[in-house]
């Protein structure tokens, strides 16, 4: 298990695939001495609004998302941090990516009914909450009905890449994504670059890409990740020029493997998103 941090830059909340509401979740971030939190559900800034309203007194909340997007025809997730939650580029994108995700969703539930799944679109639903649908509320729909036995074995069968599940998406593209958290005042990371089965070559050339294309900071430590991974990654933050961040991906206390707070320690010469952060409030507050 990875060691537990006083900082916490993306985790999921029951406003997307997670399973705390924001309440809970703050509570569990303050109880373990979280300094600074950003809830970073999946097109969706619904779980931190309703955490913005609450004062816990270890822990600061600053705005999170993590954004789906486009680039070279594969999905790829980009965090956003400390942005204008109300800003209504941020909010035109949510609302499409909510769309893209209801249209999947038919779509998914076409595919697994010519299985002999039927109304699967509506068992999904069941389990989302605010109409963002995600493929882990299809996989605790097939558990349910007992078409596996747990949500892994969902993905493997049914929802997992190359699987019946696995259907083309239209999310925003990555520029997009990353000029709307700009214009919000945010900035942007590339969560898990580690995470999207590219080899070593594409993961260098997506970096690039998001740096181009106005990115402010990579993932350079994410949740279960070993430590040779992220020694990888931040060799390429050192070539790119790019921020740290860290993260746990934190989804539910009942993946013990997963921790809120907990992920490999990030190189100690690294320049940090988080003192960014940090900085940002501080000016913020005088
Ligand atoms: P979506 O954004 O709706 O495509 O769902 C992606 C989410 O599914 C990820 O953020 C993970 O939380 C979860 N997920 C992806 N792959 C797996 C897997 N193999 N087993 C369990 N959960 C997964
Ligand atoms: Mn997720
Ligand atoms: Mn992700
Ligand atoms: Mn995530």
């Amino acid at each position: 298990m990875n060691p537990a941090t006083n900082i916490d830059f993306h985790c999921h909340t029951n406003a997307s695939d997670g399973s705390l509401s924001p309440t809970e979740l703050l509570a569990l971030a303050n109880e373990r001495n979280i300094e600074l939190l950003a809830i970073t559900d999946h097109d969706t800034v619904a779980g931190f609004n309703e955490a913005r309203t609450l004062d816990f007194e270890n822990t600061r909340l600053i705005s999170g998302i993590e954004f789906s997007a486009t680039w070279q025809s594969r999905c790829v997730h980009i965090v956003g941090l400390d942005f204008d939650a109300d800003n209504s580029d941020i909010l035109d994108a949510i609302q499409s990516q909510k769309i893209a995700r209801l249209q999947r969703g038919r779509k998914i539930a076409a595919s697994l009914e010519q299985c002999g799944i039927s109304d699967a679109f509506a068992g999904a639903m069941e389990f989302a909450s605010d109409d963002n649908l995600s493929r882990v509320h299809f996989a605790e729909h097939l558990v349910k009905e007992g078409h596996a036995k747990d949500t892994k074995q969902a993905f493997k069968r049914y929802l997992g890449a190359g699987k019946r599940g696995d259907v083309r998406t239209d999310w925003l593209g990555m520029e997009n994504v990353i000029a709307r958290i700009k214009g919000a005042g945010g900035l942007s990371v590339l969560a898990h670059p580690d995470a999207y089965n590219f080899g070593a070559s594409r993961i260098r050339t997506l970096v690039s890409d998001f740096m181009d294309f106005g990115g402010n900071a990579i993932e350079v430590s994410s949740g279960t990740q070993d430590e040779k991974t992220t020694r990888l990654l931040a060799k390429l933050a050192r070539e790119f020029n790019c921020l740290a961040s860290a993260g746990s991906d934190f989804h539910s206390p009942a993946q013990r493997w997963r921790n809120l707070g907990c992920y490999s320690p990030l190189p100690l010469d690294l320049a940090k998103v988080s003192d960014v952060v940090r900085e940002r409030i501080r000016l913020r507050s005088t």
